[in-house]
């Protein structure tokens, strides 16, 4: 047993699929302390967009630090959160037509949940959410009452109220899910409360790699507008370029009436959150949703940093796009010669799906053990989830689709073997 095994909680999970120490990490690739190669098909869950350790990030917050910039200010005015919020508005939402208030709610994605499910309900004056099956939006109480999985609401420890879930984009016949919705807000006898707001992701990420139809959305979008419902598209794992575009509602051409950013924003792997709201629904009072660490200097410094490198043209998602084509391909050439198996997907987050649930689980142990590193999704941890970070090289993404498709083939007994990778194979 080793130290982290003897001292952290039981609730830990990550390193009991991963069973070595990390040490160091550049790119796409980590290395444990025996010095051993590890691709990274993880990226943090989302939270490493631009990989481990961007170089260019990397010097501007060193020299950051160097110069004693302030590190913690809570919502004081400092010259990063000036420079952050320029960025933010010049790189992303000016040019996209969006016209958006930017709260700092706190570190986390759940932070960024909590701060949109409040302010929707004071907006409204309701207390409904609606919100879909096998959501994930978090642990906190208020954004794991909108979250589907029953092993982490059943951590709550109490009523998880207030909230009604919906069919999500294909879980019953198409469009028939919206349907329902529809004659429920439209039948006075049907028992729902018109709701202050829906909450939903674009491809739910912890949920499986469920997939919504940009036509769904804009049925969902216009739905909301014809009923006084607030849209919230939480883009937490979906956004900061994740399936392409910046959000992952734009090519849906919707806009939402709050979004909530976290995981990638900073670029860095820093713990940074943003709820983004239309201009005339923020009614909130000063101080009323508060929190000692809502803007963290070092993550506005990186955060900034990464908006200019990646986000001022569109090389990032175009090569994306080009990218996901690998991905894709690797994927339904695994599925062709293997039974019992399906994927789906969007841009850089894609799943590899398993009828029978420990076979997913088998083949993450199975990759791992080839020094790839990716995690499983959904209800029953069914769906392999392939997230690698948006700068991965072609070369190294080959690599890891390479042990994916022979990892499979071992577990489903279906083909040929790969060698685990050395140092030598690909540089980061
Ligand atoms: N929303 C979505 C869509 C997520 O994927 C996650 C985390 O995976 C969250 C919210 C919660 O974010 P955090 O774990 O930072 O609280």
């Amino acid at each position: 047993m080793n130290v982290i095994e003897e001292h952290e909680s039981e609730v830990r999970s990550y390193c009991r699929s991963w069973p070595t120490t990390f040490d160091r990490a550049v790119g796409s690739v980590m290395w444990n302390t025996d010095g051993e190669r590890y691709i990274d098909f993880f990226a943090g869950a989302g939270a490493l967009n631009y990989g481990h350790n961007d170089p260019d990030l990397k010097k501007a917050l060193m020299d950051y630090l160097a110069g004693d910039g302030v590190v913690h200010s809570l919502d004081m005015f400092t010259k990063a959160k000036a420079d952050f919020l320029r960025t933010f508005d010049e790189v992303v939402l000016t040019p996209r037509g969006l016209d958006y208030k930017v709260q700092f709610p706190g570190p986390t994605g759940t932070n960024a949940v909590e701060a949109a499910l409040k302010l929707a309900r004071k907006v409204k004056g309701r207390e409904q959410i609606v919100s879909f099956t096998n959501a994930f939006h978090g642990m906190t109480l208020g954004s794991l009452a909108v979250t589907g999985n029953s092993m982490k609401r059943g951590g709550a420890g109490i009523p998880l109220a207030h909230t009604t879930p919906m069919p999500f984009c294909n879980y019953m016949e198409e469009g028939s899910g919206l349907t329902y919705f529809e004659s429920l807000l439209a039948d006075s006898g049907s028992g729902l409360d018109l709701p202050a707001a829906v909450i939903v992701e674009t491809v739910q990420g912890e949920g499986g790699i469920n997939v919504a139809s940009y036509e769904w959305l804009r049925r969902l979008s216009e739905l909301c507008r014809d009923n006084d419902i607030l849209l919230i598209i939480d883009d937490i794992q979906m956004g900061c370029g994740r399936t392409g575009p910046f959000f992952s509602f734009e090519p849906a051409g919707i806009t939402p009436d709050i979004v909530t950013l976290s995981k990638s924003i900073s670029g860095y792997g820093f713990p940074m959150a943003l709820t983004l709201l239309r201009p005339e629904l923020d009614v909130w009072e000063p101080g009323e949703h508060n929190g000692t660490f809502r803007g963290h200097n070092p993550a506005f410094i990186t955060g900034a940093a990464g908006l200019r490198k990646y986000w001022s043209d569109d090389v990032l998602t175009t090569e994306v796009e080009a990218k996901t084509k690998l991905i894709e391909g690797a994927m339904l050439s695994i599925v062709s010669t293997t039974p019992g198996t399906d994927t789906r997907g969007r841009g850089f987050a894609q799943g590899l799906v398993f009828e029978d649930p420990d076979k997913a689980s088998a083949v993450v142990k199975a990759c791992f053990e080839r020094h790839l590193l990716l995690e499983t999704s959904g209800p029953e941890s069914e769906v392999v989830k392939a997230m690698p970070a948006l700068t991965i090289t072609e070369a190294e993404l080959n690599e890891g689709l390479d042990i994916l498709a022979a990892s499979v083939a071992e577990v489903m007994g279906t083909g040929a073997d790969v060698d685990v990778p050395t140092d030598e194979a690909v540089t980061s």
